[in-house]
């Protein structure tokens, strides 16, 4: 089965239509959050997301645009734009948005969160001794997650204590060891935050136990426009461009 991972996507449909045509075929998605807040379009990528994600999680920016977390967690620009986003869902997209959980056992081997295993919602899982900490919180082989926007990877040996950080190169494709356990993060669709302002996907290969990491270009000009004409703030518009 090919199942293709995306994460935050933050209602930039563009993006999100680039990833879904550069995908090519799969079989299942998994979606782990933030499908909307920051961008134009929360509408049309929940949408997708109610036609392909067999399993979709919740993430803060989707919690605040409900109205269910406290907007003072959030910057002014990003609080602005989350209550932007709630006011344009329509009931059916806020019904489908609104009972999803942050994290998920799939099955035995895969586990599905927000920000981490330990914290869901908010925990940005970028070093490795946070890694080490997190997969006490799990008993399943590989957790995916979503949150900082950033396309890496934590890799621990069975007995080892410590865990090792990886940066994916585009194409790259990481054979899952049985003996291994792994933090893997697809990246950002809708707004990158690696200094690369592709969109970031990535593709798990269950007939072959390997994950390929993808960035496919899109016309980040387009989204931007979309931005300004909804009145989004000047700084979320710009950050686009730079993938910051
Ligand atoms: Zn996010």
């Amino acid at each position: 089965m090919r199942i293709l991972i995306l994460s935050d996507i933050h209602s930039n449909l563009v993006a999100l239509e680039a990833v879904l045509s550069a995908a090519g075929s799969f079989n299942a998605l998994w979606c782990l959050g933030d499908t909307i807040g920051y961008g134009p379009q929360p509408n049309e990528c929940v949408e997708l997301m109610r036609q392909h994600a067999q399993i979709a999680i919740t993430g803060n920016h989707d919690l605040a645009s409900l109205g269910k977390i406290d907007l003072h967690d959030f910057n002014p620009d990003a609080r602005k734009a989350n209550i932007w986003n709630g006011s344009q869902l329509k009931e059916e997209n806020r019904a489908w948005l609104d009972p999803l959980p942050p994290s998920i056992h799939v099955d035995r081997q895969f586990l599905v969160t927000h920000g981490s295993p330990r914290e869901p919602i908010w925990e940005y899982l970028l070093m490795p001794d946070q890694a080490v900490a997190n997969f006490e919180f799990f008993p399943n082989q590989v957790c995916f997650m979503g949150h900082s926007h950033v396309q890496l990877g934590f890799r621990m040996r069975s007995g080892s204590e410590h865990a090792e950080r990886f940066l994916p190169d585009t194409g790259r494709t990481l054979e899952l060891n049985s003996s291994t356990r792994y933090f893997i993060n697809p990246g950002s669709v809708g707004q990158p935050r690696d200094q690369d302002p592709r969109a970031a996907y990535a593709m798990l290969d269950t007939a072959n136990n390997s994950i390929r990491f993808h960035r496919v270009a899109y016309d980040v000009t387009a989204t931007q426009r979309q931005m300004r004409e909804c009145g989004l703030p000047v700084a979320l518009i710009r950050r686009l461009e730079y993938g910051i």
